[in-house]
């Protein structure tokens, strides 16, 4: 039998009403011929109530129990499943993390999946079980004790499951019909795409899209897991949502797939600081130690040669979030105490955001950096900060322009349109 890997998300299983729902979709899958395995979120809000008992009972908490509490939404979740598809007939059981068992490692709120061995589930469906209803988010870890995968974990639950049993796609179950070239709150002309490539669905996960857990895009891109990303409120239909799928399977693709932006950003520059060898070294060592996740850098150029003028110095700037601030300050700060680095001044500006677009199609054009700039001009928007990748141009500018650099780069890039 073909297998299925099916994931509902919490407002999927909200309440037993939508259970019901979510078990008639799986239901409609078995009677196409599959054998699957649905992969269950905690009811929405539940994992939030169990962290804030976790926080009120002990602030300091033990990692492990913290696991043991906040996996507890999920088993409920996959009972509830289950028992609702045996009302309809359909053969199914529970599992919870450790009875697969899916092994992880022993790092407690944030482990990575090791291994999944199939036989005990094979096994039961061989008996003829049809449905094996798996708690997601949860594991086991070396040491025997129940391990969590870091918040939005099922979805990573899940493709790891269709990894290890080459199941024909991953359907995730979610609240949206699927991924947006941009996000529909900003403009109206935001259109679903139906299919996205592995690569650039992880840039806009990591760039904040909310719709599927950056580490789990990782893993469907390493094991080429096809993931379809559609909606439990809405009739499914063989082209339901937005497949997420290797390149290859991208006929015409547009040189950029959407645009995504992440509001709270902050830009610190480290004015007249030494330029040396090692000076970068100084600056972003303890930052990286203090946990500041830095993002874009630009150092200026110096006048001076290094090499002809040991006492040259330049400008510094980087990029993070804005919540990451006072850390980064303090990190530096302490840094100049030490006598580590030496600068004149540091200017921190918190009114800043992130635009970017994003595209395969980049690789193969020219012009898309110069395109991106000039809508941005027509619309009198200083840039800040620019970095690029392969596949990615972001710009930092001011926060008030967001949406309307959003708007009009959707507009330069004519995203609202198909072809
Ligand atoms: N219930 C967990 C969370 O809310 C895991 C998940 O739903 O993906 O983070
Ligand atoms: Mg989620």
């Amino acid at each position: 039998m073909p297998i299925l890997v099916m994931k509902f998300g919490g407002t999927s299983v909200a309440d037993l009403d939508r259970i019901r729902n979510a078990a008639e979709k799986v239901r409609a899958e078995v009677e196409r011929g599959y054998d699957v395995i649905v992969i269950v979120s905690a009811m929405s809000g539940k994992t939030n109530e169990l962290v804030g008992w976790v926080n009120e009972t002990s602030p300091m908490f033990d990692a492990r129990e913290y696991d043991a509490v906040v996996s507890s939404g999920e088993n409920i979740t996959a009972g509830l499943m289950s028992l609702t598809l045996q009302e309809m007939d359909v053969p199914a059981r529970s599992w919870q993390g450790w009875q697969v068992p899916l092994l992880t490692t022993s790092a407690h709120s944030a482990a990575r999946i090791e291994s999944i061995p199939r036989h005990n589930i094979d096994q039961k469906f061989g008996e003829g079980m049809k449905v094996a209803v798996v708690a997601g988010f949860q594991g086991l870890s070396p040491e025997g004790r129940i391990t969590t995968l870091g918040r939005g974990g099922s979805d990573t639950t899940a493709v790891a499951f269709a990894a290890a049993f080459d199941a024909e796609r991953c359907d995730i179950y979610t609240d949206v019909n699927g991924v947006y070239t941009t996000d529909p709150r900003i403009t109206s002309k935001a259109r679903k795409l139906d299919r996205i490539a592995f690569e650039e669905m992880l840039e806009l996960a990591s760039l904040g899209a909310k719709v599927l857990q950056t580490r789990s895009v990782e893993l469907a891109m390493r094991y080429k897991v096809r993931l379809r990303v559609l909606s439990s409120f809405e009739e499914s239909t063989p082209n339901s949502g937005t497949l997420v799928c290797d390149e290859e399977e991208i006929m015409e693709s547009k040189v950029v797939s959407g645009v995504a932006y992440s509001r709270e950003e902050a830009k610190i520059t480290l004015v007249s600081v030494e330029d040396r060898p090692g000076i970068a070294a100084a600056i972003f060592g303890p930052l990286a130690d203090a946990g500041v996740n830095v993002d874009m850098i630009v150092q200026n150029i110096s006048e001076k040669d290094y090499d002809d003028h040991p006492e040259a110095v330049t400008d510094m700037t980087f990029s993070c979030p804005n919540d990451q601030v006072a850390r980064a300050e303090k990190a530096i700060l302490d840094a100049k105490a030490a006598d580590q680095i030496g600068f004149s001044e540091l200017v921190v500006d918190t009114d800043v955001c992130k635009i970017s677009v994003v595209g395969i199609g980049m690789r193969s054009h020219a012009g898309v950096a110069a395109r991106m700039f000039a809508a941005l001009k027509a619309e009198n928007i200083n840039i800040k900060v620019i970095s690029t990748s392969e596949i990615k141009i972001s710009v930092l500018i001011d926060r008030k322009y967001m949406e309307l650099a959003v708007q009009a780069l959707h507009d330069a890039f004519e995203l609202e349109t198909n072809s």
